[in-house]
């Protein structure tokens, strides 16, 4: 009788043994699907040394294997980046093994699926609910249930609107090929410099073994050309590249530049593709067919075929760390995919985070640099406004210098761009009779005022309320007052400042989809936009040459707040800002505001000293025993209920290991004490380098009974200290 290991697809469990049926196959690595319980679940054939080979269950009570499913087995280095990326993040190998197989896994690509599409007719009974629904479905496609939730309706309105004529039934098959890249459609004539960072990449493609290489080039200096020949270089030997985005918006212009350069689209993949779009993107990368995929962080466990290159582009970036379920740090992890897997790693970014310079000192990474901007461009020039001598009027956000340097550009028909990394209209609602603040039920967090719908909305959980009319507390009438700005309030008042001026307000609110994204290039490149406004979102990636003056509304945003990487991210956020600004032949202003301009950080920016900055920053970092020069680890323990909540902190606190170096910090309500309902306390484990964290937490953990209502969330290296 042949047996299998089993490791399914739930976090709840480790590997279980089956029966292989006969005649059937399941080699290390396959794909199956198994009975658990009276359910069906997935899962992947599993060494049965792994996982501290626990015990092999009787014969006798083995179940059948249901079914292997007809794709490419699990490779072994990739199982085995599973089982790391379980051990380093203290996550169930279950819950790893899911972003490896997501559900398109499991789904029969040659089946064809039933996506709908409107016909332009409309049914003879309209009602305002089936207006709204084929307004919001407009030109796009999708199942039933995606058009649902586009709509923002029921199955049943838009199953409604398929019986009376106005949706009709297309056929997608998600098996059809995808084009071929081509890897000598369009290759870009590089400068002497590019060409020699170019050469060192394809030299590490050709090499076929593990080495991580810091691309560091200033903004505009042609990374994503240079990086683009090492994929070049993989696409020719037959393998697949993988390029992963911080942001999914960044995805939409990526495509078309790789469109311009290899003769085709790659494949995409990030959360808002549709279902079909997934499998046939999920089969083709298994399969070995797609040969360049550009996604966001989900990319990276995917079950690549024949992978011979990662790039991670704007590497710096922490979104690459994912902050629910498996925390893990696609950058980080993206690292040990190329060691098991033997092949060259490439971290591009004009700001390099601190842990990769860190790791070029230590001789471990190969520093590649791109010192000066391509085709000429220089750098742009950076001041500080001093918002204790030159500041706006009152109720007004932008000083004097820089309204005048706006006014300069319009009549130039240049453009600018007006940074604040806040989305809405206001921060705070405020009554200005009790002094009332209107906070979210669920989360420890204002309510942020969003002028443009009508809404007031929690960042955290999203709870969405109308903005009262009267103070909820004291009843007062129009008493309830915008507090600080958001991007919409700098809007306006550019709006009044300067009515001709067309404006373009970008964040997560306005660019939610690629779609849109690529939008918003059109308009802007087609010089149909003078400002834009926007939060992080228009800070990387974009290129647009007529851009010649780039305003920091609020430098010091970022600085308070007690995060050890706050003048690091500030330094960033600005360098890339100001990175938009005089790419192409007119040369770039910034303009940064700030009531602290002799900050080290500003005062670095300003010296365009950025040397000097990591210098001092690394310095200030290993004195505290902060990362890269140690270590800090998480536990956070939630609860509905306060008492229990506080009631397994407490007790985790009392149990809590002791170790030379080791100090642990609480149980303290989190800064964040609520979010989504759920109440939270935390404890902050810092330890040096060499320090076994997640051995002392797995031990500690291990000896706490856990009432089934409270959560805990281990998170290691945390980015995100609420
Ligand atoms: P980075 O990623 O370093 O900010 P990009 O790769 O976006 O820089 O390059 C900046 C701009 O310069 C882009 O429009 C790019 O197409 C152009 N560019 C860079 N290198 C070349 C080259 N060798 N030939 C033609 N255009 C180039
Ligand atoms: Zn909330």
């Amino acid at each position: 009788m042949t047996r299998a290991r089993v490791l399914l697809l739930t976090a709840a469990l480790g590997p279980l043994d089956y029966r292989v049926p006969q005649g059937t196959e399941a080699p290390l690595g396959s794909v199956v699907v198994a009975p658990l319980g009276p359910r069906r679940m997935g899962g992947a054939v599993w060494e049965d040394a792994s996982f501290g080979a626990p015990d092999p269950v009787g014969d006798n009570r083995l179940r059948n294997l249901y079914e292997v499913v007809p794709v490419p087995p699990v490779p072994a280095p990739l199982r085995r980046l599973v089982e790391w990326t379980s051990d380093y993040y203290l996550a169930p190998p279950g819950a790893v093994l899911r972003m490896v197989l997501p559900g398109a896994a499991f789904a029969d690509a040659r089946r064809p699926i039933i996506e709908y599409r409107a016909t332009g007719a409309l049914p003879p009974r309209m009602t305002p609910q089936r207006t709204v629904a084929l307004e919001k479905i407009g030109g796009r496609q999708g199942t039933v249930r995606e058009l649902a939730a586009l709509a923002e309706v029921s199955d049943g309105v838009i199953r409604g609107l398929v019986q009376a004529g106005a949706l009709e039934a297309v056929s997608v098959s998600a098996d059809t090929p995808y084009p071929e890249p081509d890897p000598a459609f369009a290759p870009p004539a590089l400068s002497a410099e590019q060409a020699a960072a170019a050469g060192e990449l394809r030299d590490a493609v050709a090499a076929a073994r593990f080495e991580t290489l810091l691309l560091d080039g200033v903004t505009g200096s042609g990374k994503t050309e240079v990086y683009m020949e090492a994929i070049a270089a993989a696409v020719e030997t037959g393998g697949q590249a993988l390029v992963l985005l911080p942001e999914i918006a960044l995805t939409e212009p990526m495509l078309t530049r790789f469109a311009a350069r290899f003769g085709c689209e790659p494949v995409a993949w990030h959360s808002g593709l549709r279902s079909t779009e997934r499998r046939r993107a999920w089969h083709a990368i298994a399969r070995g067919d797609a040969k360049i995929v550009v996604g966001a962080r989900s990319a990276l466990f995917l079950p690549y075929a024949r992978l011979g290159l990662i790039v991670v582009d704007e590497a710096h970036e922490t979104s690459f760390k994912q902050e629910d379920g498996v925390h893990y740090h696609a950058r980080d992890v993206a690292v040990m995919r190329g060691a098991f897997e033997k092949l060259p790693v490439i971290l591009a970014s004009a700001t390099p985070a601190l842990e990769s310079l860190a790791q070029v000192e230590a001789g471990r990474y190969r520093h590649i640099v791109l010192p000066a901007r391509y085709g000429g461009a220089t750098l742009p020039d950076l001041s500080a406004i001093d918002m204790r001598i030159d500041p706006p009027d009152r109720g007004r956000w932008l000083a004097p210098p820089l309204v005048d340097a706006l006014g300069d550009r319009l009549p130039k028909g240049e453009q600018s761009l007006l940074f604040l990394n806040r989305r809405g209209f206001a921060p705070l609602t405020l009554c200005r009779t009790c002094g009332h603040r209107i906070q979210c039920p669920n989360c420890t967090a204002w309510m942020v005022e969003h002028r443009l719908v009508h809404r007031l909305a929690c960042h955290h959980c999203g709870h969405v309320m109308p903005p009262p009319r009267l103070c909820p507390e004291c009843e007062d009438e129009d008493s309830l007052v915008a507090c600080g700005p958001g991007v919409e309030r700098i809007a306006d008042e550019v709006a009044e400042r300067f009515p001709e001026a067309r404006t373009a307000i970008v964040t997560s609110d306005t660019l939610w989809s690629p779609a849109k994204a690529a939008e918003f290039v059109d308009a802007v490149e087609g010089g149909l936009v003078d400002i834009i406004i926007g939060t992080q979102l228009v800070t990387k990636g974009y290129h647009f040459p007529n851009l010649t003056l780039v305003g920091v509304v609020d430098a010091d945003l970022g600085l308070d707040g007690g995060d050890l990487r706050a003048s690091e991210r500030t330094f960033q956020q600005i360098a890339q800002v100001a990175g938009r600004a005089g790419r192409g032949v007119k040369p770039g202003e910034v303009l940064i505001q700030t009531r602290v301009p002799d900050a080290p950080v500003m005062a670095a920016l300003v010296a365009n000293d950025r040397e000097g900055f990591y210098a001092a920053e690394a310095a200030a970092r290993r004195q505290a025993g902060a990362p890269p020069y140690g270590r800090f680890a998480a536990l956070v323990i939630s609860s509905e209920e306060m008492e229990v909540a506080r009631g397994v902190a407490q007790r985790l606190g009392e149990k809590a290991p002791v170790a030379d170096g080791l100090a642990i910090y609480g149980p303290a309500p989190a800064p964040l004490a609520m979010l989504r309902g759920r109440h939270r306390f935390r404890l902050l484990l810092h330890a040096p380098r060499s320090f076994d964290l997640q051995g002392a937490i797995r031990d500690w953990v291990g000896r706490i009974d856990w009432p089934a209502k409270a959560r805990l969330a281990i998170d290691i290296d945390p980015y995100s200290f609420v």
